[in-house]
């Protein structure tokens, strides 16, 4: 059975997805959007920081990362950087949050818990740590705040916070949002700007004539289109190969506690060499993530969950006499450089990639999402997305 055509098909609906879904339709292309809830599905494991400037100078996540890479236990790895350009993609990114959460909300009438606290505080717990800051404070350029704060400080900021750290390094401006209620109010977006949608649908298919995109096939259905988007998450590179692309994505497991509902216990989103921890809308801490090429295997480990408590108590003591409320793990699109992977793709026309969002998809899917539609419709991009092609692997 072949199906009416429409402009554009996007393959997965994460938030990914759905944001680029809205970017399209609000330009007048009409969108179908086809999705299946995967187990593992990011967006629905994240944790919503909008840490640009800590994840990409590695106080994020990426210093948890670098410690199980290199198995250092003792807090003094040294995070690795991005590079400057996905830096400042982020820093732009992140800079358009509190107008979309207006602008969303006035749309679908969803709020995006877009939460600013006094930022992301990395705990010093070595003077080697300390040492690493001020090197990556130092190397800031001219308009990036890290106000390095000492442990009194640290103190009065977050009462909560252990007595046996060096000090503090602050990232004003690092807030957080909820990462479903983003999607969801992104999927309502394109939904009034009439999009469409197939739930609990696969795409099985990317079809091909020669060196053009014409479809895609669902099960025995085909959906005849101009552009493909392949917005599938930690799958994109799966769904690449049917197409004959080969796309260096691959899933990069993250476990998660959630604790129960708290009173108002950190006001910060904190982060250390073991986890980061963030107090959600509702009281709940969520407290993050392991880092592991564990393929799609989406199990939580005794040993995963034991190391974040451990590092959530390390950090906040007073967790040690809180209940756990859930456990998950998620599947982070991991890509080689860490680096979203955007744009058409050489020698396939109506092909388009909006994937790899890896660690920083939440704080990125607004400018991903732009970027792509504004390739799509032929506008002139809001950042060049050439670093982001997928032909930079094959140098
Ligand atoms: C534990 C954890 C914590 C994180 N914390 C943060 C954070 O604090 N800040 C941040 O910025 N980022 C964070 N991230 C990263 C962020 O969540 C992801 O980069 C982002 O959600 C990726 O979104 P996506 O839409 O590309 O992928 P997904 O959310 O995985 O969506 C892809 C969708 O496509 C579907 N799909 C796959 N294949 C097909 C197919 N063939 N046909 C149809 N549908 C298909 C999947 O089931 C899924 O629904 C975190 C991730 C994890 C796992």
């Amino acid at each position: 059975m072949t199906s009416r055509g429409v402009d554009v098909v996007i393959a997965g609906g994460g938030v990914v997805g759905h944001a680029t879904a809205w970017e399209l339709a609000r330009r007048d292309i009409e969108v179908l959007i086809v999705d299946r809830h995967l187990p593992g599905r990011a967006t629905s494991a994240s944790a919503g920081g909008l840490w640009p400037v800590g994840e990409a100078v590695g106080l994020g996540c990426g210093v948890i990362y670098q410690a199980t890479r290199t198995g250092s236990d003792s807090g003094d790895a040294v995070p690795a950087s991005l590079p400057a350009v996905f830096r400042d993609f982020l820093v732009e990114s992140n800079r358009r949050f509190p107008e979309l959460a207006g602008e969303l909300e006035d749309l679908t009438g969803v709020d995006i818990e877009l939460d600013s606290g006094p930022g992301l505080l990395f705990l010093m717990q070595t003077a080697r740590q300390q040492a690493v800051v001020d090197n990556i404070a130092r190397g800031l350029p001219e308009g990036f705040v890290l106000e390095i704060l000492s442990p009194e400080e640290v103190g009065e900021l977050e009462p909560a916070v252990c007595r046996e750290i060096v000090g503090g390094a602050l990232l004003p401006g690092e807030d957080q949002v909820n990462p479903m209620m983003l999607a969801e109010a992104y999927k309502r977006a394109a939904l009034v700007n009439g999009a469409r949608f197939q739930n609990d649908r696969l795409v099985d298919e990317i079809l091909r004539e020669n060196d053009r995109v014409v479809g895609v096939r669902m099960g025995e259905e085909t959906v005849a289109c101009g552009h493909v988007v392949n917005a599938a998450g930690a799958w994109a590179g799966q769904l690449a190969a049917t197409a004959g692309i080969t796309l260096p994505v691959e899933p990069v497991r993250g476990q998660v506690v959630l604790t129960q509902a708290l009173p108002p216990l950190i006001a910060s989103c904190l982060s250390t060499s073991s986890c980061y921890l963030a107090q959600k809308r509702h009281g709940e801490i969520l407290v993050g993530s392991t880092t592991e090429h564990v393929g799609f295997d989406t199990g939580v480990t005794e040993e995963g969950i034991r190391g974040l408590c451990r590092g959530a108590v390390g950090a906040v003591p007073a967790l040690a006499d809180v209940g756990v409320k859930r456990v998950w793990a998620g599947l982070r699109p991991g890509t080689p450089d860490e680096m979203p992977i955007l744009g058409p793709v050489a020698g396939v026309d109506g092909y388009v990639n909006v994937a790899g969002g890896f660690r920083t998809g939440i704080v990125a899917a607004p400018l991903m999402a732009r970027v792509t539609a504004q390739a799509i419709v032929g506008e002139t991009p809001d950042v060049a997305i050439a670093p982001y092609r997928a032909e930079r692997f094959e140098e």
